[in-house]
């Protein structure tokens, strides 16, 4: 993602019981989001090497996420498809996975799971062609959503829940060749959904994209493009978050205008908000690596959203 405008204004703690169960869920059992499994996942991705299309870390990551997502989901899909740079050919691959596919609305979550090829924000001219690790960047938005598909699987939400895992959001160098699969999948979302969910008059209520969430010393001001196209959604995770005893990293300042995947979305219709914390020194550098990140912020973001899906009404269907 790349920052528009602005500098902004301006940390916790939830130690946690896991109650594990097994099977779908009667809603009787309790069910906690885990920061330090998130963490566990985000290191495995890591553990991949550079995840950008056409390198075997990104292949890695399509089996990974697939594996991990057919037994926690109702169904999984990658909406795949070729993108031409105009030097290279790209195969971008979009994992989506559903959950309650009968449901007539949904919550979308969403995350990028591709890397930056290039460094390019390194001091160091030499290291500005070496691909970036994408623990933050990358790696923890993935983490959180695939620790939130455990727990609906354990305890389904009433509402139906749509995540998708973008491809080629951060491929760049400029914003020409980012946001790829999303962009894409804003096009033609039905279509793509359709082998995961067979009706065709559902609506997704809005999105909520996860960037950047892993920083250890997290905050989460409002991304201002979410508050320009999505404010109503914005106030109401920020009022989750403040209730959950956040309010000290889900701040009420104003953030930067961060261009993302939520713009695509929000562009054909989709209200989607982004939780990013952009204020990350290691942000398109090499050293973004696991030790930057923390379970703890993790646990925060994750404790949040699942709390807004659990929380969500629902219409008769
Ligand atoms: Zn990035």
């Amino acid at each position: 993602m790349i920052r528009s405008g602005f500098l902004r204004a301006a940390a916790i703690v939830a130690a946690l019981l896991i109650l594990t169960g097994c099977g779908k869920s009667d809603g009787a059992q309790d069910v906690q989001f885990d920061g330090g499994r998130a963490y566990e996942i985000l290191k495995k991705q890591c553990s991949f090497g550079p995840r950008y299309p056409n390198t075997p870390g990104h292949d890695k990551m399509v089996e990974y996420l697939q594996a991990e997502l057919k037994p926690l989901s109702d169904g999984v899909t990658v909406h795949s498809f070729t993108y031409n740079t105009g030097k290279k050919e790209l195969e971008i691959k979009n994992i989506c996975a559903v959950f309650n596919p009968d449901a007539s609305e949904y919550v979308l979550l969403c995350a990028h799971w591709d890397t930056r090829p290039w460094a390019d924000e390194e001091i160091d001219q030499a290291k500005r062609n070496l691909p970036v690790p994408g623990a933050n960047d990358g790696a923890s938005g993935v983490a959180v959503l695939l620790e939130l598909a455990r727990m609906f699987h354990i305890k389904r939400p009433s509402v139906g829940v749509i995540m998708v895992f973008f491809d080629g959001e951060d491929y760049g160098p400029s914003t020409r060749d980012m946001f790829i699969g999303s962009t894409r999948f804003a096009k033609e979302w039905r279509t793509a959904l359709k082998p995961i969910i067979k009706r065709s008059d559902y609506k997704i209520k809005y999105g909520i994209l996860l960037d950047m969430v892993g920083d250890s010393s997290l905050q989460l001001p409002r991304e201002r493009k979410s508050m320009m196209m999505a404010g109503d959604i914005v106030d109401k995770v920020w009022a989750v978050a403040r209730k959950a005893g956040y309010g000290n990293i889900f701040t009420d300042t104003g953030g930067y205008s961060i261009a993302d995947d939520h713009v695509p979305l929000n562009m054909v219709g989709i209200k989607c908000i982004d939780i990013i914390d952009f204020d990350y020194a290691y942000w398109h550098t090499i050293e973004d690596t696991p030790d930057k990140c923390s379970a703890k912020s993790l646990q925060i973001v994750g404790e949040v959203v699942s709390k807004v899906v659990y929380e969500e009404s629902v219409q008769a269907k």
